[in-house]
């Protein structure tokens, strides 16, 4: 058990506020204080002095004046602080809050003292029970976080993210790891002697290069279990250990010492926006950046060009023909053909494609880390407007993202464009169930409308336009239009699929969009000795 005095925590977010009003203890025990109440409040939890150690006479919260803020924070499975804020101080600049390290035995008994905290303080503030999350994150209350996530979709997350073949499949993307390596070792005046937050530490792979990079200290943020190996590998790399610390917690509820001078986070979900991690890490920088703070990655572009593949059309479209059957052991499955076929179609395909099946030269969608608003990430609305290069049938949208490092030194791009060396994130195709002729030098119009769900994802609305041609095309009228909608979150993982592509008979003789028309910074990308063969297996989540 240690005791330490913390600055004062200027604006600790409303949601994590607890006042206790009215009373004027001079010292009381947390135990003393959790089964605390008042006369009109005689069922308040109270929770057992054995569940904490040393005893808890050693644990001493005092509280000084008539309203204090009062502060629980998990700082780890077995280990927690108490912060108390005095509201009528706090306002003066020599204030300060008096900060109480908890340890306890077990996980158990912390997220038992958690609960009974949860519990206690809804009876004096009142409202409703709060959450007592399973991981033993902060469990004070609802946060930005759990008011836009499903509890359930968190839970599966967080536990994908805890097991360290996943975290594997990501640092073995050596196009990826090798890029934020090099964007980091290659920025180390960004780096030395700065105060670095690592937004959703994983390993804590990005920390240990900001370390390496010379930073002052890196606070390792990791909501997951992976917290607890990301502090081991830290700790059998001695001469840089000491400059990290890893905060178990989620971004949208931890509370860090100091700001940040720079942030570095690996955020990027297929599409760039799956997973919803951008928004966590826009909140980092609300929370934790200072004023004019850099942020690696610094932005990115959603990259978007239709397609032609009919390879790939019949072999969506033949996944439903399971349900033309009349007789399916004497069932007639036709009934459902139709949503089998929608339902397939609203799949957006996941793999590595060849650039050469672009019909037309691609449009970007900006979104800039350092500026952007969270709630700006709800809803993305991005309109559509391309030439097509070369007479042919419109497959769909094919999309890929990259993303900037803009360091004071070197200013490096991670991309995952067709035809650059593959990553984890391959490429993503959302492919319509009616394609559209186009002539070459035609207009291709439409919208990508993506809308996030609760199930850090998004559904996605494509709709895509060819005007006509030939007699009456001069009146501008639209001859075909072809829609779909999409579920970012349930892709269609294509790679068991031979990865090189093979030329179908009537793609042959039309190399549609050459690789050089696509603004690729390859030589950005890959460093000498960053770039051995991607070894990457398709991943669930497909980061
Ligand atoms: N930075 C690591 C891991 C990237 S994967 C690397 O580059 O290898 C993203 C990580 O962010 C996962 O480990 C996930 O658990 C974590 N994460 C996602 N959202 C988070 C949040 N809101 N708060 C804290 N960690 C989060």
């Amino acid at each position: 058990m240690s005791s330490r005095w913390f600055p004062c925590l200027s604006s600790p977010p409303p949601h994590l506020l607890l006042l206790v009003r009215q009373q004027s203890l001079v010292s009381a025990s947390i135990p003393e204080l959790l089964s605390f109440s008042s006369s009109t409040n005689q069922n308040l939890p109270r929770l057992s002095t054995s569940t904490l150690v040393p005893p808890s006479n050693d644990v001493n919260v005092y509280i000084t004046t008539w309203s204090v803020v009062f502060q629980l924070f998990k700082l780890g499975p077995v280990e927690s602080v108490c912060i108390t804020v005095d509201s009528e101080t706090s306002s003066k600049k020599e204030s300060y809050s008096r900060g109480i390290t908890i340890r306890f035995r077990t996980e158990d008994e912390s997220k038992a003292f958690h609960c009974a905290f949860e519990q206690w303080k809804n009876e004096v503030i009142g409202g409703s029970a709060g959450e007592c999350l399973e991981n033993g994150s902060l469990l004070t209350s609802r946060s930005k976080f759990d008011n836009k996530i499903e509890a359930a979709s968190a839970k599966m997350y967080f536990h994908y993210y805890g097991q360290l073949l996943h975290q594997q499949n990501m640092l073995q993307d050596y196009v990826r790891t090798g890029t934020y390596c090099a964007a980091v070792i290659e920025n180390r005046a960004d780096f030395i002697g700065r105060v670095v937050v690592d937004v959703g530490a994983g390993s804590g792979i990005l920390s240990l290069f900001a370390a390496q990079a010379g930073a002052k200290h890196v606070y390792a943020v990791e909501a997951s279990e992976m917290a607890e190996y990301a502090r081991r590998l830290i700790a059998g790399n001695p001469s840089l250990a000491q400059r990290i610390t890893v905060v178990k917690g989620k971004v949208e509820e931890v509370e860090l010492p100091e700001k940040a001078d720079i942030l570095i986070s690996e955020p990027m979900g297929t599409l760039l926006v799956n997973e919803r991690m951008l928004e966590s890490y826009v909140i980092a920088r609300d929370r934790f950046l200072v004023p004019k703070g850099k942020m690696f990655p610094t932005m990115g572009r959603i990259h978007m060009a239709p397609f032609s593949d009919e390879y790939l059309y019949v072999e969506v479209a033949n996944k439903a023909l399971f349900w033309q059957q009349h007789n399916y052991y004497g069932v007639d499955l036709t009934p459902l053909y139709g949503p089998a076929f929608q339902g397939y179609f609203s799949q957006p395909v996941v793999d590595a494609f060849d650039p050469r099946l672009l019909v037309a030269p691609a449009t970007f969608h900006t979104i800039d880390f350092t500026s952007i608003k969270e709630e700006d990430l709800y809803e993305i609305d991005i309109p559509l407007s391309f030439i097509a290069s070369v007479g042919t049938r419109v497959h769909g949208l094919a999309c890929w993202f990259d993303v900037l490092f803009n360091g004071s030194t070197v200013q490096r791009w991670l991309t995952t464009a067709p035809g650059a060396p593959t990553t984890h994130w391959y490429q993503l195709r959302c492919v319509l169930s009616q394609p559209m002729y186009v002539m070459a030098g035609q207009e291709i119009t439409g919208r990508l409308h993506m809308v996030a769900h609760n199930a850090q994802s998004y559904t996605m609305y494509l709709t895509m336009s060819a005007k006509m041609w030939g007699a009456g095309a001069e009146q501008g009228g639209i001859l075909q239009t072809s829609s779909c909608k999409l579920d970012l979150k349930e892709p269609y993982y294509r790679m068991s699929q031979p990865q090189a592509y093979a030329w179908s008979q009537d793609q042959q003789p039309h190399q549609l969009v050459h690789a050089q028309d696509i603004p690729i910074q390859s030589q950005d990308v890959v460093g000498p000795g960053l770039t051995p063969p991607s070894q990457n297996s398709a991943a669930p989540l497909n980061r």
